[in-house]
């Protein structure tokens, strides 16, 4: 008799459907709400998310996938990995609290935060030191687990796994090899296994994502010593290696030959790798095959996903297979019921956390003996629906984008000539000073922005406020004395929404919260179909403030790869098709700024470095597509229009030959937070352009003195010849206040003023 094939869930959103956990994190971190009701907010939510993955029909539901902020901060609990500076607060939340966000008073800094592989969540970092001793510091795992048990449902609990914690962990002090530390890491593990076997745990699940990293020998060989020692630390409770984010490559045969019970595969990454998990799968190891996509919003295409699962049914049988997301439904939003506004054929394309539950649950029906033929055929029509509506694929689009030649690519001169000619125009002086785009998103910008969506002000009026903000920071960018003046962007909440909204292809949820960070949590756009300008996007803002002053005003765009990357992207065309789009939807406005006058155009992209992929192999193509989207975004311009570009985040030196080749005019980077660590680079790397290494942390509140900032143009001119060096803060305004911007930035043209003589 053939018996079902289980259903294995391997993390579920925390925050809950209406963001719970954020108000309450919020509130007792501004002191207006007890650590007691945070604790049983927390326990309400956990309670009611098994509830609802037993309902769904999943029979391994994961626990301690729950974190109050983080899973790694979590796992440095666990193994009593605390940095020296917080063990003076003690054990409490307070303590939990202070090593993800700083000590209150400012006087112990946070630990570093980081994006978790190629997703826009954040990770604190482990740190770690020579002789760094571990020891069993938390309860939490097996606290849950009890949690879970006295409500009738016996979880898997979820550790990240030994070799990814040591992996992604910094060190600090003198050099040291990490995976040094296995030995001593591993005795913490065993012990908290027996724990959750003690508690009556029959399965645990170790989250090993870094078999999708390229891992040296070292990793590996630490990763065998910690699997071996293991699997006999709590006789009778199996162990289930979790990977994803990316197939194992090769890592295969290694993770293979791991002596645990079942492995997990991302299977919407790498179903390409399929046949080699089969051949490679141990007969004592059953396989759970991630075929529902934890990391997009699209629902399952049941037919690619029965095909994968079926040939993992004829080589494994039923026993030993699962069914599962891809990976942790952390990345995508809770729910779809609570979108009552979506557009209801293309929300009918959709499935968030929740329905991707009833989705593996349907799968493992579909492969049962009874099978679900009407269930098959919903999911049909559906898919076939979503491939015909004409606004997935526009022949208008898709002729341009096959039309793209190599001249698009590329300006039509070199920098050299584009320079002398912008300089011809702009007039500016050595050394010129400009800012990112943003000023400060003021309360008062927020209200207004508040009344007017609710129908309080009129769209007339909300203009008038608008104008008279802008008016006003032009006015005083004017009267400050910089070169290069921007509109301060107050028409914008978020750089990826508002051209998300002005674009034909997007849509957006009113509820499709994901966590970001802590409590923070971003709303991303859903890029559902072939991507065109119906019209000019910024034109009017950047023409107006134009319109106010001589001085050259400099327009602000989102790059396309930035816009990709915090978006849901289709996932029915390569991502490098979906980018071209919106570069080509971008070099019309573009285009259409410099018809109106505007002399200098900024395309951002901050997240060009964070889209690279896990694997080294893999940079060559996408920095190629994603270079050649900036460049037919920007390049169909005059010489004497100047194109700059902002990145943040300051590890540059690896794709430092990319960012050249992006060709950009002039650039601006985030510097001044690393104390010009970036300097280096252009020490070595002779950047051909112009080049605006950040000379003021906007991150901080703190007002940068001038003699600090012409001490980092003075390290800068060192390495960046003179008549290439701009003068900037190192990001937007946005975040920080009017009393800190104002004496900053008259501090940084002060700098810069002494630093030209
Ligand atoms: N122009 C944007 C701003 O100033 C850039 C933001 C960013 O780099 N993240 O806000
Ligand atoms: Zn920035």
């Amino acid at each position: 008799m053939t018996t079902r094939i289980r259903t294995h869930n391997l993390g579920f959103p925390r925050m809950g459907a209406n963001r719970e956990l954020k108000r309450a994190l919020e509130s007792t971190w501004a002191g207006k709400t007890a650590e007691t009701e945070l604790l049983a907010v927390a326990r309400r939510l956990r309670a009611e998310h098994w509830r609802l993955q037993q309902a769904a029909g999943i029979d391994w539901i994961p626990s301690n996938d729950f974190s109050l902020y983080d899973q790694m901060l979590d796992a440095c609990r666990l193994v009593g990995a605390i940095p020296e500076r917080f063990r003076a607060l003690g054990t409490g939340l307070e303590a939990y609290f202070a090593m993800a966000r700083g000590e209150p008073s400012g006087s112990i800094r946070a630990m570093e935060m980081t994006k978790w592989f190629d997703t826009n969540y954040h990770y604190l970092v482990p740190e770690l030191e020579k002789g760094q001793e571990f020891h069993l510091a938390s309860t939490k795992p097996f606290d849950e687990f009890a949690e879970a048990l006295a409500l009738g449902i016996r979880t898997v609990p979820v550790l990240i796994g030994p070799l990814t914690f040591l992996q992604l962990a910094k060190t600090s002090g003198a050099k040291f090899n990490r995976f040094g530390l296995m030995a001593r890491l591993v005795p913490v593990y065993a012990e908290a296994l027996r724990r959750l076997r003690e508690a009556g745990a029959e399965w645990v699940q170790l989250d090993e994502p870094a078999f999708a990293l390229d891992l040296d020998a070292a990793a590996l060989a630490a990763a065998r010593d910690a699997y071996a020692a293991l699997r006999t630390a709590a006789p009778g409770l199996r162990i289930l290696l979790a990977t994803y984010f990316g197939g194992l490559g090769d890592n295969l045969s290694a993770v293979c030959r791991l002596p645990v019970d079942a492995l997990h595969v991302d299977a919407v990454r790498a179903p390409a790798e399929l046949d080699r998990w089969l051949a490679e799968l141990p007969s004592t190891m059953a396989l759970s095959l991630g075929v529902v996509d934890g990391r997009n919003v699209w629902k399952n295409d049941y037919d690619a996903s029965l095909d994968l699962l079926r040939r993992a049914q004829a080589a494994l049988g039923s026993e030993r297979l699962l069914v599962s997301p891809s990976c942790s439904l952390l990345h995508v939003p809770h729910g779809l019921d609570r979108e009552v506004r979506l557009d209801a054929e293309i929300k009918s394309w959709l499935a968030f956390a929740r329905e991707k539950l009833a989705e593996v649950a349907e799968l493992a029906r579909l492969m049962g003996p009874q099978g679900d033929a009407e269930a098959l055929s919903r999911n049909r029509t559906v898919a076939a629906r979503r491939r015909r509506h004409p606004q997935v694929r526009v022949a208008a689009v898709r002729n341009r984008l096959a039309a793209v030649a190599a001249d698009d690519l590329r300006r039509k001169n070199p920098y050299a000539v584009r320079w002398a000619r912008q300089q011809a125009r702009l007039r500016l002086p050595s050394l010129p000073t400009t800012t990112i785009g943003s000023f400060p998103q003021t309360a008062d910008v927020r209200a207004a922005r508040a009344r007017f969506r609710k129908g309080e002000t009129t769209a007339a009026d909300y203009e008038r406020f608008r104008e008279a903000e802008t008016a006003a920071c032009v006015r005083w960018q004017e009267e400050i004395g910089l070169d290069v003046l921007v509109h301060g962007e107050f028409e914008r909440t978020d750089m990826v929404e508002y051209f998300g909204e002005q674009l034909a292809g997007f849509v957006f949820t009113e509820n499709g919260w994901v966590q970001s960070y802590g409590s923070r949590c971003v709303k991303p756009p859903i890029i559902f179909g072939d991507v065109a300008r119906p019209r000019p996007m910024t034109v009017r803002w950047s023409t107006y403030a134009q319109s106010l002053t001589l001085k050259p005003m400099k327009a602000m765009l989102t790059g396309p790869i930035t816009i990709l990357q915090w978006s849901f992207v289709r996932n029915d065309q390569p991502r490098r098709d979906t980018a071209w789009q919106i570069a080509l939807a971008l070099r019309d406005e573009v285009r259409d700024l410099e018809a109106a006058g505007l002399p200098i155009v900024q395309i951002d992209e901050p997240a060009l470095r964070e889209g690279l992929p896990l694997r080294r192999a893999d940079w060559r193509a996408y920095l190629d597509w994603a270079g050649q989207a900036f460049r037919l975004a920007s390049s169909g311009v005059r010489d004497d229009t100047q194109i700059h570009t902002h990145m943040c985040y300051c590890e540059f030196d690896d794709v430092m030959d990319d960012i050249a080749a992006l060709d950009a005019d002039v650039i601006s980077i985030e510097a001044s937070r690393s104390g010009m660590e970036l300097l280096k680079t252009f020490a070595t790397f002779r950047y051909p352009n112009g080049v605006g290494p950040g000379v003021w942390d906007i991150h901080s509140p703190r007002v940068p003195p001038m003699g600090e900032m012409l001490g980092l143009l003075c390290a800068a001119q060192a390495v960046i010849p003179r008549d290439q060096l701009w003068v900037n803060p190192d990001c937007g305004l946005k975040t920080r206040q009017w009393k800190e911007v104002e004496p900053a930035l008259r501090n940084l043209v002060e700098a810069a003023r002494a630093a030209r003589n």
